[in-house]
């Protein structure tokens, strides 16, 4: 979500004449879209700020956006030297004001109000990080308050955007080229429109379902979507990807733990027994469908017992790959008030613990793809070895070719004939 804000942001200032640099050195305005997620994102920010602020370019501006910026105001401007202003997660269509405002005053200055009606959802080509892939938000904000979670307070409530205003993103991207499109929001299943034109929930049939059907038939070449909140989950995603080959062989769900126990007291609103359920739809689709978690290790009053409930857990589901994250207290949540009692060694053993067996389980999956052969969007060209692309298959793994630059934004055939740690090798054929 804020790689698709940063490119929103990029394409914007780019239409009201300002210009991409490289070099922070020559830079006149510096933004920073920060992450407050996990201690660590905000700890980054402040470093990145000092480091910008003692460089020998003394007549920058300096800009905070994002998650930090809509929960820390102005306070910002004392925590940290050199920021001229901040703008909230919803303020981000009104950046170039805020640059003209504080070039001509030489105040800082502040806004964090809400989204402008007429905000403008859409990338321009030359922001985006690839040419071929773009990311479309189709729900903004969280109602869901899972007690160890920033996000609710920093992005607002959930709010979606009109199917049709959608549809005609997609429709624009594919006539630019772009041959991947990526559905996003906090809980993409989530997805309600106020008022909607077109688009009706049956008995069997969620919103979300219907989006994904009426988007797959616009004909854009790869459809996949993130994230999946696993209670809203509902058989008929499946059933649509059944249905429609373009949208992808991928299912992102965080289940967060393994333990019940723990699973209530984050508030989520899922049990396993429930999150089994999901799965067992996924995996009884016709197609190989492609499965990837977040999880947290060291949640307030996680015990060895509920932690090995992960573990089998996760031994169980057989994720493609998984996010696990140490459990960070962000002030303001309800887990903040818990005792963070899972001491941070304890936290690291967990963590490395759970990190082996996803790394044997991933290494099996990837073995068995041996000798397959993946549908895969030649991306760029691959750092490390000169005439070799590298691009993701449907199923969102990194696959990398024997293959010239001619390739590049075309969907190719792999034949997979080795596997790394977290890539796959093969051969075009
Ligand atoms: N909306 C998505 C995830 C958003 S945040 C969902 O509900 O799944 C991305 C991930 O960061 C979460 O899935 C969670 O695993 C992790 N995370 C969020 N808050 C955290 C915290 N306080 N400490 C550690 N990890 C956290
Ligand atoms: Fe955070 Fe939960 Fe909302 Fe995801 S669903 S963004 S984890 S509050």
């Amino acid at each position: 979500m804020n790689v698709s804000d940063s490119e929103r942001i990029a394409s914007q200032l780019e239409a009201d004449g300002y210009e991409m640099t490289d070099s922070e050195d020559s830079a006149d305005v510096i933004l920073f879209n920060t992450c407050s997620v996990r201690e660590k994102a905000e700890h980054k920010l402040f470093t990145r700020v000092g480091q910008v602020h003692h460089s020998p370019n003394k007549d920058k501006i300096v800009g905070i956006m994002g998650c930090v910026a809509q929960l820390e105001g102005d306070t910002l401007f004392k925590k940290t030297d050199g920021v001229n202003f901040v703008l909230g997660t919803q303020a981000v269509g009104r950046v170039s004001d805020a640059i003209k405002n504080v070039s001509k005053k030489k105040d800082t200055f502040v806004d964090l109000d809400g989204r402008e009606v007429d905000y403008d959802w859409s990338t321009s080509s030359s922001q985006r990080h690839s040419p071929y892939i773009a990311f479309v938000p189709i729900i903004e904000g969280c109602n869901k308050f899972c007690t160890y979670c920033i996000v609710p307070f920093a992005r607002g409530r959930e709010k979606s955007l009109s199917a049709s205003e959608i549809i005609r993103e997609v429709l624009r991207l594919r006539r630019e080229g772009v041959k991947e499109v990526h559905l996003i929001g906090q809980n993409v299943n989530s997805y309600r429109p106020e008022t909607e034109s077109g688009l009706e929930e049956f008995d069997g049939s969620t919103l979300f379902s219907r989006l994904l059907r009426a988007v797959a038939a616009t004909g854009i070449e790869r459809l996949k979507f993130t994230t999946s909140f696993p209670r809203d989950f509902h058989s008929d995603i499946v059933d649509a990807m059944d249905e429609y080959e373009n949208l992808c062989d991928w299912v992102h769900l965080p289940v967060q733990s393994g333990s019940n126990r723990i699973l209530k007291a984050m508030r989520r609103g899922h049990t396993i027994e429930n999150y089994k359920k999901r799965i067992d739809k996924i995996k009884s689709s016709p197609r190989d469908i492609s499965l990837t978690t977040d999880i947290i290790v060291g949640f307030p009053g996680e015990t060895d017992e509920d932690f090995a409930k992960t573990i089998d857990l996760v031994e169980n589901c057989r994720f493609d790959s998984s996010y696990i994250f140490k459990y960070s207290p962000r002030l303001g949540t309800p887990a903040a008030e818990l005792e963070d009692d899972v001491d941070a060694e304890t936290k690291k053993q967990r963590f490395l613990e759970l990190e082996k067996v996803q790394k044997r389980i991933q290494a099996e999956i990837f073995n068995n793809c041996l000798g397959t052969t993946k549908k895969v969007l030649a991306e760029k060209v691959s750092g490390r070895v000169g005439e070799h692309l590298t691009g993701h298959s449907t199923c969102q793994k990194v696959v990398n070719f024997k293959a010239g630059k001619d390739f590049l934004g075309k969907v190719v055939d792999v034949r997979i004939t080795e596997c790394k740690t977290n890539t796959l090798h093969g051969e075009i054929c």
